[in-house]
C-alpha cells in the first residue's frame, strides 16, 4: 500500500488565509512536514496522534537537507501515510514545491498540490496595494530576492536590466539585507529612482509593518524603521496606493500581551478583538460557567423579570422549554436585563427587553426600575451574586423569587499558562469571582502561602470592568490601574486601549 503525498500552500501567515482543502488535508494527515514561517495556528486542525515534524530553517541557522525532507516524505508515503507537506505562501512561488515534485515523480510517488495565497500578493494586499491596476500596472513580475545558495550572503544575481525594462510591477521575496542590492541594481540598469516602492513585513500577521518611498529612498527607509524578515518589497506605480487604499485596522496593541481570566465559554469576542488589535491574547480561564439542572420553569405569577447576563437569558429558555413553554410564557410579564449582552441573548429568543439598565450593574437595573411597578418580581441569576437587586424591590414591597440558574466553578489553570498570565503586560477582571478564582489558582500554584500582589510581575497593570470588581481586587490588595468606565466587555477594550495609548 502506498499512501500519498499533499504539496500545501498554508498561505502567508493569517489562519484566514488558509484553503479549505488546506485545511481538510491537515485535519486528515498522518504526517505534517513544515516550514519555517508556518504559524501555530495552521497546525492547530492537525490530529492528536498526527506526527508533526519540523523541516525549515532554525532561525537563520541550518535547514534539514532538501534531500532529507523528499527521502522522508517518500519513506512516509512508501509506509502507506497521508503526507502534508506544508510550506508557506503557495508551494509553486519560490517554495520548492516543484523540486519535491520531481522526486516524488521519480519515486513514484502519488501526490496533489494545494496552492497557497502566495505572499508576493497578499502582504501587499494587506498594506493596499493592487499589485496589477488599469492604467498603472499591467504586468507583474514575481521576482526571488534570494539567491540559490543563500550562503552568498543573501546577494541576488540577477538580470538587471530586464528588471529595469520589464513593464509593470516588480515583487521581490527577499531578505532584507538584499534590498540594498536590489534598488540600487535596478537604478544602476535604468529604472527610474523616483518610481515608488514599498516594503511590506509579515505581512497579514498581527505584526504587519508596512514603509513607503521611491526605488532611491526605500532601502535607508527601511533600515531606519527597521524593517526585518520576512518581507516583501514592491517596485512600481501601484506602491503609491498603499497610502490611499491602506485599510487594516491599526494594530494599537502590537507587541502587547493581555491575559484574559473570564469563562472560555465567554472569552470569544474579547479574545477575537484583543487580536485583531494586535495584541497577544493569553487565555487563563479561571472559571466556568456550570448550569443547574432545568428544572421547570412557570412564569405566570411574575409580573416582572430581571436577567443580569446572558447565560441567564440562555438558562431562563431552557426551564421554559423544560415545562413545554416558550417565549409567549412570558407575555405577562416585564422583562428586565442588565446590559446590551443580556438583552441581545433575550432577542435571539423573541423578546424585546422592555427595561435595559445603562449601567451595567445591579444599581443600574434598580435606578432603570424606579417607575416600573412591581408587585412579583423575579430575579433569575448565578447561585452566588450580590443582593442589590433583590432588596431594592422588597424595599418597594415587592413579593422577590431568586432563582439561581447557574453555578461559577472553579476552572483548572495549567500552570505555565498561569505564568504567562503573571507576566502579560495587562491582566483583566471581568467579574469579581475572575478575582476570587484567578487568586484560588494563585494558591494552589504556589502553596498556600499568600503571594504578594498574587505574584504578578511589577510590569504588569491589572485591568477591572467595573467598581464592583475593582472593591473585589482592592479587597485582596491588589490595585487595578484600569478601569473600564462601561462595564462591559468593549468599554474594557476601550480602557485598555486609551491606557496604551497614554502609556506610549
Ligand atoms: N512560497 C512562499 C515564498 C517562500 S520564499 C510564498 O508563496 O509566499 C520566503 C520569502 O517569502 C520570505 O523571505 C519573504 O520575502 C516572503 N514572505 C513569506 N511570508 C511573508 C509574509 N507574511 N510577509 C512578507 N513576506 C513574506
Amino acid at each position: 500500500m502506498s499512501g500519498r503525498v499533499y504539496l500545501v500552500g498554508a498561505g502567508p501567515g493569517e489562519p484566514g488565509l488558509l484553503t479549505a482543502r488546506a485545511l481538510e488535508l491537515i485535519a486528515a494527515a498522518d504526517v505534517i512536514l513544515y516550514d519555517r514561517l508556518i504559524g501555530a495556528s495552521a497546525l492547530a486542525g492537525a490530529r492528536a496522534e498526527a506526527e508533526l515534524l519540523f523541516v525549515g530553517k532554525q532561525g537563520g541557522g541550518a535547514s534539514v537537507p532538501q534531500e532529507q525532507t523528499e527521502a522522508l516524505m517518500i519513506e512516509y508515503a512508501r509506509a502507506g501515510k497521508a503526507v502534508v507537506r506544508l510550506k508557506g505562501g503557495d508551494p509553486f512561488v519560490f517554495g520548492r514545491g516543484g523540486e519535491e515534485a520531481l522526486a516524488l515523480r521519480a519515486a513514484g510517488i502519488d501526490y496533489e498540490v494545494v496552492p497557497g495565497v502566495t505572499a508576493g500578493v497578499a502582504a501587499p494586499a494587506y498594506a493596499g496595494i493592487p499589485v496589477t491596476h488599469r492604467g498603472l500596472a499591467s504586468a507583474v513580475a514575481l521576482v526571488t530576492g534570494h539567491t540559490r545558495a543563500e550562503s552568498v550572503a543573501d546577494q541576488p544575481d540577477l538580470d538587471w536590466v530586464g528588471l529595469a525594462g520589464f513593464p509593470g510591477t516588480l515583487v521581490f521575496y527577499m531578505g532584507v539585507r538584499s534590498l540594498p542590492q536590489i534598488a540600487g541594481g535596478l537604478i544602476a540598469a535604468g529604472r527610474d529612482a523616483r518610481e515608488p516602492a514599498a516594503v511590506v513585513q509579515a505581512g497579514t500577521l498581527p505584526t504587519q509593518r508596512t514603509v513607503t518611498g521611491t526605488l532611491g529612498t526605500i532601502a535607508e527607509s527601511a533600515r531606519r524603521e527597521g524593517i526585518g524578515s520576512p518581507s516583501i518589497a514592491v517596485v512600481g506605480a501601484v506602491a503609491a496606493l498603499a497610502g490611499q487604499l491602506s485599510w487594516l485596522p491599526e494594530r494599537t496593541l502590537a507587541g502587547r500581551t493581555v491575559a484574559v481570566t473570564r469563562a472560555r465559554a465567554q472569552v470569544s469576542w474579547l479574545a477575537g478583538r484583543l487580536g485583531e488589535l494586535g495584541a497577544h491574547v493569553i487565555q487563563a480561564p479561571v472559571i466556568r460557567i456550570e448550569p443547574r439542572p432545568a428544572e421547570p420553569l412557570d412564569p405566570s405569577p411574575y409580573d416582572l423579570i430581571c436577567l443580569t447576563s446572558a447565560n441567564g437569558a440562555a438558562a431562563l429558555f431552557e426551564r421554559l422549554a423544560a415545562g413545554g413553554r416558550d417565549a409567549r410564557a412570558l407575555a405577562g410579564a416585564r422583562v428586565a436585563a442588565i446590559g446590551p449582552g443580556t438583552a441581545g441573548a433575550l432577542a435571539e429568543r423573541g423578546i424585546v427587553a422592555d427595561v435595559i439598565s445603562e449601567r451595567f450593574v445591579a444599581e443600574g437595573l434598580v435606578q432603570a426600575l424606579a417607575r416600573v411597578p412591581v408587585r412579583h418580581a423575579l430575579v433569575a441569576r448565578a447561585s452566588e451574586a450580590r443582593d442589590v437587586l433583590p432588596e431594592a424591590l422588597r424595599a418597594r414591597d415587592a413579593v422577590v423569587d431568586v432563582l439561581a440558574l447557574y453555578d461559577t466553578v472553579a476552572e483548572p489553570v495549567p500552570s505555565p499558562v498561569l505564568a504567562q498570565a503573571r507576566a502579560a503586560d495587562y491582566i483583566t477582571f471581568t467579574s469579581s469571582s475572575t478575582v476570587r478564582f484567578f487568586l484560588e489558582a494563585v494558591r494552589e500554584a504556589d502553596g498556600r502561602a499568600a503571594t504578594p500582589g498574587a505574584g504578578l510581575s511589577p510590569h504588569t497593570r491589572i485591568v477591572s470592568i467595573g467598581p464592583v470588581t475593582s472593591e473585589t481586587l482592592r479587597a485582596h490588595g491588589l490595585n487595578p490601574q484600569v478601569e473600564a468606565a462601561r462595564h462591559d466587555v468593549e468599554g474594557l477594550i476601550a480602557a485598555i486601549l486609551a491606557d496604551a495609548a497614554r502609556e506610549e
